[in-house]
């Protein structure tokens, strides 16, 4: 074990370029003027500082060596038997328990961004729907406590909707597990305005101000309600409960309290708190529902056309009026689609 080093005869400021060698226990120092050899037990290593250079001492001398930091060194040092301090081991350790920690910070932070999206998109086909289906319900009722008002589309025009939906849904293995429990549910809230959302246990809610916003036809609002199916034929709203709520899913599971998970969900869908790949994922079932119909998915991209327009000129009225009033808070269609264009564009673009 050898390495090149720099020798000062402790006299002058000269260095001399040496090779040092561990050898039987001793050091070898071997330079332009000849070599000699001093006992392991007589030399002192300083401790590490940085990346700055190493200097070797040796008792009863003044003159040194001034070693680069790095595992020849290590080595050197460790045939020779020196040991660092237990301070300077420390200080070693501490940077490895920093690296450590900064480590478990990134795996934490993984756990969150990536791993509890898969473990709720690996978990939500296990979730019975009947288990979806009570918590959708308390969170309906809540909703027709403080949002929702009755449906009051004529009879004849909801069963037009309904046989529409109907026929969306009908021999879908997509949605095979959901039976018959995927209902058009109707309903009546002006602070929200036209739109229309899907509760993990299968019921689509379809809100009035949807049917009767100016220029829209069936067709364009039954593209909506295909977009809804997509959100429960990919588990969307669950997956985002167990995301959202795993604590509250997790108790509701073991304890049965399901409070927490009712007030998760109803918040979730007043914010329409999916994110923009679960949009474009249900766009994509929606697509491929409407073809398999005949139909044309630039059906939806009209129908988000609308919808925007309706929501924007509403937000410029009420930005105008500066009015502070509760309908600003709740599912500010605009804000929770920022990426309405994109999507409308990908539609169109849709064989
Ligand atoms: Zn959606």
């Amino acid at each position: 074990m050898s390495l090149d080093a720099h020798y000062f005869d402790g006299h002058s400021s000269r260095r001399h370029p040496v090779r040092l060698t561990a050898l039987d226990g001793a050091l070898r120092i071997e330079g332009e003027d000849g070599a000699h050899t001093i006992p392991a037990a007589d030399i002192r290593a300083s401790e590490p500082q940085g990346s700055a250079p190493r200097t070797l001492r040796f008792a009863g001398n003044r003159a040194f060596c001034e070693i680069a930091q790095g595992r020849e060194l290590d080595a050197l040092l460790a045939a020779l038997g020196q040991r660092d301090s237990i301070v300077v081991r420390l200080q070693g350790r501490w940077r490895w328990v920093f690296v450590s920690l900064g480590v478990v910070a990134m795996v934490l932070c993984a756990a969150y961004f990536w791993g509890l999206p898969w473990g709720a998109k690996v978990i939500a086909p296990h979730i019975p729907i009947t288990a979806m289906r009570s918590i959708s319900e308390q969170a309906l009722a809540q909703l027709d406590n403080f949002l929702f008002y009755p449906g009051r589309l004529p009879p004849d025009r909801q069963q037009k909707l309904r046989d529409g939906f109907r026929a969306l849904v009908v021999d879908d293995p997509e949605l095979a597990a959901y039976g018959d429990r995927i209902t058009l549910v109707f309903r009546s809230a002006p602070k929200i305005g036209p739109n229309a959302f899907a509760l993990p246990g299968g019921q689509v809610v379809i809100l009035d101000e949807l049917v009767q916003m100016p220029g829209s036809n069936d067709e364009e609002i039954l593209a909506v309600l295909a977009h809804e199916l997509g959100h429960l034929a990919c588990r969307h709203g669950i997956r985002q409960l167990i995301q959202s709520s795993a604590l509250a899913a997790f108790s509701a599971a073991w304890f049965g309290d399901i409070s927490a998970a009712v007030a998760g969900l109803s918040t979730m869908l007043l914010n329409s708190a999916y994110s923009r790949d679960m949009e474009r994922e249900a766009d994509g079932y929606a697509a491929a529902t409407l073809r398999r119909q005949g139909k044309s998915p630039a059906l939806l991209a009209s129908a988000l056309e609308k919808l925007e327009a309706f929501h924007s000129a509403k937000k410029r009225l009420r930005d105008e009026e500066g009015a502070n009033d509760e309908a600003g808070k709740f599912l500010d269609w605009i804000s929770s689609h920022p990426d309405t264009a994109e999507r409308i564009q990908h539609l169109r673009a849709a064989p």
